[in-house]
């Protein structure tokens, strides 16, 4: 395999799922996919990267990928999304995904990813029950107060705490690089906020082109979203390089991402907007908590994932409709990553914990970042810090 060559028709395919999904283009990315499996399936390698996208990319998995990325598709006149449809092309996605694993000598598509993780999944699942029960009585504050149920969960979301002080997403970036004097980190991205498209993604469509696309910043909600982003930025500005090792263990940096968010929040942050952007982490950690652990026991047994799914949820929020598990994002390049943000989390307290040992001040927090965690993204094993 040629690695400029398939560099560069990495970044067009992520151009392309770029302006699908933020300026409403319509790129046929089962072409993309192709191109990509074609180099693929030349390259020998054994690592992670390589063997998961020869699965994510493989045609067969790549026409239900991309079906099941928009669920809008499924929508029906009479009686909206229809999850029957849905749910068996979900999990024809996963019979086909274990089938192409058994074929890398792996017992399944998810064993594949254990193998390739630092952290098993019977630690992930400790530590996520541990973070569920330590955050019970707060969460159950919050879940009476704004009568949040799981099928509410984002409209109520967006209703906890104030506008954000401050809600221009280029004075945000100024104040990031003021507060941590991270340089022109930002020379490179481009923003787009706008509400036509989805609420913050992040993406590097090509060398020197970062993209960051968010809501208007209106709600603390969306201050966390953009933080999260504006995060996945600064990583890649400092990750820059053109080998494939921008490309490796994609789901570690986004423990990265929460330590660097944490970081944004406690330096830029007033302490009212913290203690409001924390109630919404504390949410967010048991709703994605519940999607990983589902997920993993989906793998398991594939047989009546509603009844699977209300038993998870009941212990944590009210649901109404069960049906609800097929819109869980593992249905698309998500698979098997939803552990890694409230693992994200559990990293970036326990780091602040070390910054308290060591004094760092508030002011000292971008040097800290810089020698920390930005100067050692390559070399950093995000399993060790949790
Ligand atoms: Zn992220």
């Amino acid at each position: 395999m040629n690695e400029k060559t398939f560099i560069k028709d990495y970044h067009t395919y992520q151009k392309h799922l770029w302006e699908n999904l933020i300026d409403g283009a319509s790129h046929d990315l089962k072409k993309d996919d192709a191109i990509l499996y074609n180099h693929l399936s030349q390259s020998k390698k054994k690592k992670p990267f390589i063997m998961q996208s020869r699965i994510e990319h493989h045609p067969d998995v790549s026409i239900l990928l991309r079906k099941l990325e928009a669920f809008e598709r499924y929508d029906t006149p009479a009686q909206g999304l229809d999850h029957a449809r849905m749910s068996q092309d979900i999990l024809k996605l996963m019979k086909k995904r274990d089938q192409l694993a058994k074929l890398h000598n792996f017992e399944s598509y998810k064993a594949m990813h254990m193998d390739f993780d630092d952290v098993k999944e019977i630690n992930i699942k400790t530590m996520l029950a541990v973070l569920i029960k330590k955050e019970e009585k707060k969460r159950q504050k919050l879940i009476r107060k704004y009568r949040i149920t799981y099928d509410n969960f984002f409209k109520k979301l967006k209703m906890i705490g104030p506008r954000p002080k401050h809600d221009d997403a280029t004075l945000i970036i100024d104040k990031v690089k003021r507060k941590l004097q991270l340089g022109s980190f930002d020379k490179h991205l481009k923003l787009s906020i706008s509400k036509d498209h989805i609420s913050g993604y992040c993406q590097k469509v090509g060398k020197n082109d970062i993209r960051l696309a968010s809501h208007p910043i209106v709600s603390m909600a969306q201050l966390k979203t953009f933080l999260h982003e504006l995060s996945h930025a600064i990583i890649k500005v400092y990750q820059d390089d053109d080998t494939m090792t921008q490309f490796m263990r994609p789901q570690k940096f986004e423990i990265l991402a929460c330590v660097v968010e944490q970081i944004l929040i406690d330096s830029v942050c007033t302490v009212t907007e913290r203690r409001h952007l924390n109630n919404i982490q504390v949410l967010e950690n048991a709703r994605l908590s519940i999607s990983a652990l589902f997920e993993f026991d989906l793998h398991d047994k594939r047989a009546e994932p509603e009844k699977l799914f209300e038993s998870l949820v009941r212990d944590v929020f009210p649901l109404d409709d069960p049906k609800l598990w097929v819109v869980d994002s593992f249905r698309t390049t998500d698979a098997l990553c939803a552990q890694y943000y409230p693992l994200g989390h559990v990293a970036a307290l326990n780091l602040r914990s070390i910054r308290k040992l060591e004094k760092i001040k508030r002011k000292q927090l971008g040097s800290w970042l810089e020698t920390n965690i930005l100067g050692r993204i390559n070399e950093i094993d995000p399993a060790t810090l949790l």
